[in-house]
């Protein structure tokens, strides 16, 4: 049986790839990945379904990223890795493409039941807080030295999934490598800023009128924020990320499930699931094809915006009258 150091040391040209709207995770894992197989001495290209969101181009100033453009050819592979998903559904139209060349797939990932994904070879744990933890691995398991860049995508990756190191998912793991990421020389507050403290000026504006979207339902268990393809509209323009209502939705008592409904301009619905508690949000979206983790998990549905808030809804009630009950107010 191939070991994945075996896939990493026999294959000379590598594209890394990872799913649509790539996050802090699958970026910063790519990083890494992109520094570990170049200190290998292989060829690497990043292409992404989409490109690097604004907040996350302080990365370009150590690694190149490119995101795939119908006119223009791929690079040349023959191997791709795929990192924080494990189905090629998840890269967009980049999929069929990458597809077409017949490369080895590989995977590396740490969502639920990732090991039955696109790859001929994995490398997952559904127990890591993060991708960029399970590269931070192979750095040590292939003994190549972590440098500066890959450091700092590492980090990135760890602050991405654990919400700044609040989640429940924030384990030994995280806070070891934090603290060895740090001794390395990574700056955590300059990271925060580069994130976060560049926000276009009408994001404020945003921020309340998405959350002005939100209701209550089930006894005050489910907070559901959905916002429309307007919203959206004008969310783009500002580069200003929607997420950031799931935190406030989040923090109110009596809270089980926190549900973020976004409008596409495809038609489809993005929704995001958040739980606190017991409810199990990755075996909800699950029913409607989607993955993730128990306590944060998404699905595209394809259907109309009403339709989806209504079997969201429906899906949470009745997972939470699985646990032991609640009335629908
Ligand atoms: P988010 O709601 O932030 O998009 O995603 C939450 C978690 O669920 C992430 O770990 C993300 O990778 C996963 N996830 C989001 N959307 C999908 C989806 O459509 N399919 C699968 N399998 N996982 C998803
Ligand atoms: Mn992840």
């Amino acid at each position: 049986m191939t070991t994945f150091h075996d896939f990493l040391r026999g294959n000379q040209r590598f594209l890394l790839t990872g799913h649509e709207n790539p996050d802090g995770d699958c970026l910063g894992a790519e990083v890494a990945l992109w520094h570990l197989l170049r200190a290998l001495g292989k060829t690497v290209n990043i292409v992404n379904p989409d490109p690097i969101g604004r907040s996350f181009d302080f990365l370009q100033r150590h690694t190149p990223f490119s995101h795939a453009r119908p006119d223009e050819p791929l690079p040349d592979f023959d191997a791709v890795v795929l990192l924080d998903c494990c189905q090629l559904s998840r890269t967009g139209l980049l999929g069929p493409r990458l597809v077409q060349k017949k490369p080895t797939f590989a995977v590396i990932d740490h969502h639920v039941g990732s090991e039955r994904g696109d790859g001929s070879i994995c490398y997952v744990d559904s127990t890591a807080a993060a991708t960029g933890a399970l590269v931070r691995r192979l750095y040590r398991e292939l003994d190549v030295p972590l440098p500066m860049a890959a450091a700092e995508g590492i980090f990135l990756s760890l602050v991405a999934d654990t919400g700044w190191f609040r989640y429940s998912n924030a384990d030994q793991e995280v806070f070891a490598m934090a603290s060895e990421l740090v001794a390395a020389g990574v700056d955590g507050s300059r990271i925060y800023d580069a994130l976060y403290r560049r926000n276009h000026p009408d994001s404020a504006g945003l921020l309340a009128d998405a959350l002005h979207r939100h209701r209550l339902a089930l006894g005050g268990k489910l907070a559901i924020a959905c916002l429309d393809k307007a919203l959206m509209d004008r969310a783009a323009r500002a580069d200003f990320d929607t997420d950031a209502v799931l935190d406030p939705l989040r923090s109110l008592e009596g809270i089980e499930v926190v549900a973020l409904l976004k409008e596409r301009f495809d038609g489809t619905v993005k929704c995001s699931l958040r739980a606190r508690g017991d409810v199990d949000v990755q075996a909800i979206v699950a029913t409607f094809g989607g993955g993730g983790h128990k306590k944060a998990a998404g699905v595209t549905m394809r259907m109309p915006m009403a339709a989806a808030e209504a079997a969201i809804e429906a899906a949470v009630q009745q997972s939470l009258l699985a646990l032991g009950g609640t009335k629908r107010t």
